[in-house]
């Protein structure tokens, strides 16, 4: 048994349809710009640069159907809805037609993101984390397995606030596929069981509001559900 002088944070981990066992996170990635109308609504160019990265804490993951508090220290918290996958071999330096044998898995997810910090981070040259990685900024549903589901390359992605439709699209119109994404990253880390990956949002993202019942999800996959409460 391993001692602290403190107790130890609970293990990261989401919960996997049909199962009592969990996936245990020890990193998130999360693409940056993979849906070429959302880039041109994010004011850039939509062509395919390579692909970029942030990453988010795995205590800031929340399971979907909670109610987090609106976020701190923004007045312009926005929803991304986006495809998130689960490594479940290790990849290094995998080529795209391999990566797909290291996912274990997908899921539904929003990149909760504070657009307000981002966008003055960006406009100063700082980091993003401020934006992106806070608490309760990874909302994700339950995985499910690609032994049951395959590896899906389409399928409509939608969110709506309130019932009101806000983003739709499809995982096919991805700038940069799940092995093109997978095999990029393994470049630069060393893939491992425990790593999420958020593949990207499409267009339509926007700010919600306290009391904000979002519902979203992908065809194939799942579904995903977070109510924004009352600021602390
Ligand atoms: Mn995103």
């Amino acid at each position: 048994m391993d001692h602290y002088v403190l107790p130890p944070a609970p293990q990261a981990a989401v919960p996997v349809r049909g199962s009592t066992q969990r996936y245990a996170v020890s990193r998130i990635f999360c693409v940056g710009r993979n849906y070429a109308a959302h880039a041109r609504e994010m004011g850039a160019d939509p062509e395919r640069e390579p692909p970029f990265y942030f990453n988010k804490t795995p205590a800031h993951l929340v399971p979907s159907g909670a109610t987090v508090p609106y976020a701190l220290g923004t007045s312009n918290l926005h929803h991304e809805m986006e495809l998130v996958l689960a490594i479940g071999q290790p990849a290094f330096r995998v080529a795209p037609g391999q990566a797909l044998d290291c996912v274990w898995g997908y899921a539904c997810g929003l990149d909760m993101t504070r657009r307000d910090l981002q966008n003055s981070a960006k406009q100063m040259g700082r980091p993003w984390d401020f934006g992106k990685d806070f608490e309760d900024a990874a909302v994700i549903s339950e995985l499910v397995p690609a032994s049951a589901i395959g590896h899906p390359a389409q399928g409509r992605i939608h969110l709506a606030v309130n019932g009101q439709p806000r983003q739709d699209s499809d995982i096919k119109e991805l700038i940069w596929s799940v092995p093109e994404i997978v095999a990029n990253l393994s470049h630069y880390y060393h893939l491992r069981p425990g790593d999420l990956i958020y593949t990207g949002t499409p267009e339509g993202v926007g700010a919600v509001q306290p009391g904000d019942v979002l519902t979203g999800g992908i065809d194939g996959i799942g579904e995903i559900a977070l109510t924004v409460g009352q600021p602390e």
